[in-house]
């Protein structure tokens, strides 16, 4: 029997990391602190240099310049089997005419384990992902799930202090990929493993991930736990990156409107849309220079909320959140509202950068 293998190591540093490919800079100075069990995510849309940046950690790519640390020993210069890391790719890069079982043992016979040990650490991590039954199949007798829990054996099996993945779930559909979220999460406290973990889905990384890095044009935009980047984003990329955003821009708001709210040139008006209110506006309000008042254009029933639009100008309009309760009061297109915050926090000025 393998006796339960828990993690104290799993450091990473990468300390101001260059790399390019011919005249483009696809990662620009990167500086990162991962600490050891950190579920940790790249987000940012594609070519944002989230794989390339993964890649490097793995060894499969050299960086320009700079150095990255795993436990205070410079790495960026092994060779990816020398680093000793996990990893699951996209599409899983399973070997086809290999069984689960001999899929799983791979890396082990590769790093000369004994037979016996091979399959008992095998066995082990097959469990683990709950494929016991499946240990004989073929890849491609297995669902897009199965396959999935194969390649995350595969990349356990040896006990890697981290492992990467780049966008492992991004071809399973909608309610499999949660239910596969919680399961990588659930092995990786078990494990106390550092998760390097690559997506473009928001939801997924604020779901996983203890922090996040916002990645833009090869650069981090804003680094924090999830709710510290969802509520406070530094500037207008990470706000309307992460979740649904209102983003009024300065020039698009009333000249007495900006100054009650002190706002600069460059600047912009943040509110996420559950943050707003609406109340039914009234003949002053709609005078009132320190509220935003507009007409209901849309209203859109999504089950568990219901979104209005409001148009303040030609240029701007606001998203409403409402929860869906038996009380709500509800507006319909056309009925003239002012537009509120639920606390005076919830609407802030950010940098358009
Ligand atoms: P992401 O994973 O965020 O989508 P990548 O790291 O894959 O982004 O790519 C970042 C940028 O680097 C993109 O513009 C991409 O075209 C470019 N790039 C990536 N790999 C190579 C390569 N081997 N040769 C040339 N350009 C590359
Ligand atoms: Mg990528």
């Amino acid at each position: 029997m393998v006796t339960e293998f828990v993690n104290q190591n799993g450091s990473i540093r990468f300390r101001n990391i260059t790399k390019k490919y011919g005249d483009l800079t696809v990662v620009d100075s990167i500086d990162l602190d991962i600490k050891p069990g950190e579920f940790f995510s790249l987000l940012g849309p594609s070519g944002s240099g989230k794989t390339t940046t993964l890649m490097m950690l793995a060894g499969f790519a050299v960086p320009d310049s700079g150095q990255i640390l795993l436990d205070d020993r410079d790495i960026s210069r092994l060779s990816p089997q020398e680093r000793n890391l996990g990893m699951v790719f996209q599409n899983y890069a399973l070997f086809p005419h290999m069984s689960v079982l001999d899929n799983v043992m791979f890396p082990l016979k590769v790093r000369k384990y004994s037979n016996k040990e091979c399959m008992a650490r095998a066995l082990w991590a097959i469990d683990l992902v709950r494929l016991s039954t499946f240990a004989k199949r073929l890849p491609k007798e297995l669902s897009g799930g199965q396959q999935q829990r194969v390649a995350l054996a595969r990349a356990i099996v040896f006990h890697p202090e981290v492992v990467l993945m780049d966008e492992p779930l991004g071809a399973l559909d909608k309610n499999l990929r949660y239910q596969m979220q919680m399961e990588i999460k659930e092995l990786q406290r078990k494990l106390n493993m550092t998760v390097v973990f690559v997506t473009h889905d928001q939801e997924e990384a604020m779901n996983m991930s203890d922090r996040i890095a916002i990645m833009n044009n090869g650069k981090i935009e804003q680094l924090g736990s999830p709710k510290e980047v969802y509520e406070s984003p530094r500037n207008v990329f990470a706000a309307g990156f992460l979740g649904e955003a209102n983003i009024l821009p300065y020039e698009d708001l009333d000249p007495d409107y900006r100054r009650y709210m002190s706002m600069q040139p460059q600047n912009c008006l943040f509110v996420r849309p559950e943050r707003v209110s609406l109340t039914r506006a009234s003949a002053e309000e709609a005078v009132d220079k320190t509220r935003l008042t507009g007409e209901v254009l849309n209203v859109s029933f999504l089950g568990n909320i219901v979104r209005y639009q409001v148009r303040i100008n030609e240029s701007v309009k606001v998203y409403a959140d409402a929860t869906n309760l038996s009380d709500m009061q509800v507006f319909a297109g056309g009925d003239r509202v002012a537009v509120g915050w639920k606390q005076a926090g919830d609407i802030r000025i950010i940098r358009h950068e």
